[in-house]
């Protein structure tokens, strides 16, 4: 009877007991507000939930590892202490990951979780319209009006890049286009497509999106520790809907920011949100970037933009052209797609230049006027690459003889290396048909017309073969 008696008691006590630690962890949170601020505080320590005692021990719960992590190693102390004043039996704090069934809602939060939408992003339920949620500044996607779908010219070297990145866009987090790895050379559109991929969610209206540089990553991630709010910036990253990154190259070296992303991918990819990157190379060639992230950056859709082709080249000047109300002759842009084959930046650089000069003079546009005007770019374009070297390097490349880009041998073997080399030229320096052709064995300018077609031709048919092609001119133009 005695026995039953305290039972009851003490299931009365707990009752009891629980409610007063409600009400010693609601004195606690309202001074820790007052400690450390309200927006700290509603970051970090709103998630806490009370979990039981034991002997001088009282548990606190939290959602994740790493709100635990976080709170153990900023507030575990002051936590003891103000347990300790509040309860003189509790002597320490236990911080414990909850577990399913654990409660979650600490009593305090409650009575903020009205204004507390900020903080719980993926609360949303599957069909209630998602209104996106607001992305801290200083993350926020800030995007270049100019850089959008419309204004994308598609051609074979890019067309591949684009369909993937008008998927993404239209279809964020699909399976099989997460991540999404954009990859090319310097000036070939990288960032102009993650800009329209951008602004085509960001015009929808239900998704947040961040973008920003890996330069600017690091330099933002670098700002955190310094100012010791990497935990907030962390949160901030993993609250977006859609990460992109830019130039990933960038981060080859800086291991800390590195691992830094890496974690920040897992966690973004882990909670199905889709994460866009770019980069000079594909994965696998960015050596001096950690295995497992370089393995988890090729996991979903790699897409490559290969150099532009003349047909390309041709298309963008047309289009920039039309866009300016400039009447650009259809000679001048044929001349500026023959000899800036860098890249589109350039060539853009060199169209608006073109374009300023008519405008400033109101003079037309003609074929001398582009030799004057743009006299330095051409000349930079020139300089660079003799044909001798041209074919030293194409000879080396498919091994055969030096002496078979002036021989008479019309083996494939080497017909076609040295076809490759009139064709590289012609692209690379400023030879008129007939020059080139002299110094392939005095050959005829309708041979070396012959060899530009047909390589032309062929790279748009053989993929491996173009990138033969482009690998050469990238070497001869470094
Ligand atoms: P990357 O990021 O690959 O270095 P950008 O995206 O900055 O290159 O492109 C360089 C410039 O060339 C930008 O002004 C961009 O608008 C333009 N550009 C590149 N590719 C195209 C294209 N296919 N159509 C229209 N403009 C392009
Ligand atoms: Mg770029």
């Amino acid at each position: 009877m005695t026995i039953g008696v305290d039972d009851d008691e003490s299931a009365f006590s707990h009752v009891d007991e629980g409610k007063a630690l409600e009400k010693s962890w609601i004195r606690i949170c309202s001074r820790l507000k007052g400690e450390v601020g309200e927006v700290e505080y509603r970051t970090w320590l709103t998630k806490i939930a009370l979990g039981p005692v034991d002997g001088d021990e009282i548990t606190l719960l939290l959602p994740t590892r790493f709100l635990r992590d976080w709170v153990r190693s900023q507030y575990g102390d002051r936590l003891s202490e103000l347990w300790n004043q509040e309860v003189s039996a509790i002597r320490r704090v236990e911080l414990q990951v909850a577990r399913p069934g654990d409660p979650v809602a600490p009593p305090l939060a409650l009575e903020e979780k009205t204004t507390d939408a900020s903080t719980a992003p993926q609360a949303d339920s599957e069909d209630a319209p998602r209104v996106a949620p607001e992305v801290k500044s200083d993350i926020a996607a800030v995007l270049d009006s100019r850089f959008t779908f419309d204004t994308f010219v598609v051609g074979k070297p890019n067309e591949f890049a684009y369909a993937c990145a008008r998927r993404v866009a239209e279809k964020p987090s699909s399976v099989g286009f997460n991540p999404l790895f954009l990859y090319g050379g310097v000036g070939l559109g990288k960032t102009h497509l993650m800009h329209a991929i951008g602004a085509e969610l960001l015009q929808s209206g239900t998704v947040s999106v961040a973008y920003m540089s890996a330069e600017k990553f690091m330099y933002r991630f670098i700002a955190a520790i310094r100012s010791q709010s990497t935990m907030e910036f962390k949160e901030q990253l993993r609250s977006v809907d859609v990460l992109m990154i830019d130039d990933l190259q960038f981060l080859i070296g800086k291991d800390n920011t590195q691992e830094e992303f890496f974690h920040t991918f897992n966690a973004l990819v882990d909670a199905g949100r889709q994460i866009i990157v770019s980069a000079d190379k594909s994965p696998s060639d960015l050596s001096g970037l950690e295995d497992r992230l370089r393995t988890r950056l090729g996991c979903g859709m790699v897409a490559d933009i290969h150099a532009t082709t003349f047909e390309l080249r041709i298309s963008i000047l047309e289009s920039k052209a039309a866009a300016s109300g400039v009447v650009v002759p259809s000679k001048v842009l044929e001349f500026l797609a023959h000899k800036i084959t860098s890249n589109v930046r350039e060539l853009e650089g060199a169209l608006n230049r073109l374009i300023a000069h008519a405008n400033l003079f109101g003079r037309p546009v003609t074929l001398e006027a582009t030799q004057d005007v743009l006299h330095d770019i051409l000349k930079a374009h020139d300089r660079r690459v003799t044909i001798e070297e041209i074919q030293k390097k194409v000879a080396e490349h498919w091994n055969i003889r030096l002496t078979d880009m002036s021989s008479a041998r019309r083996a494939r073997a080497v017909a076609r290396p040295r076809q490759v080399a009139m064709f590289l030229a012609k692209q690379l320096t400023s030879r008129s048909l007939p020059e080139i052709g002299r110094k392939f064995g005095n050959r005829d300018h309708t041979t070396v017309m012959h060899a530009v077609s047909r390589v032309t031709e062929l790279m748009e048919r053989d993929t491996a073969f173009a990138e033969d092609v482009e690998l050469l001119r990238r070497m001869l133009e470094s």
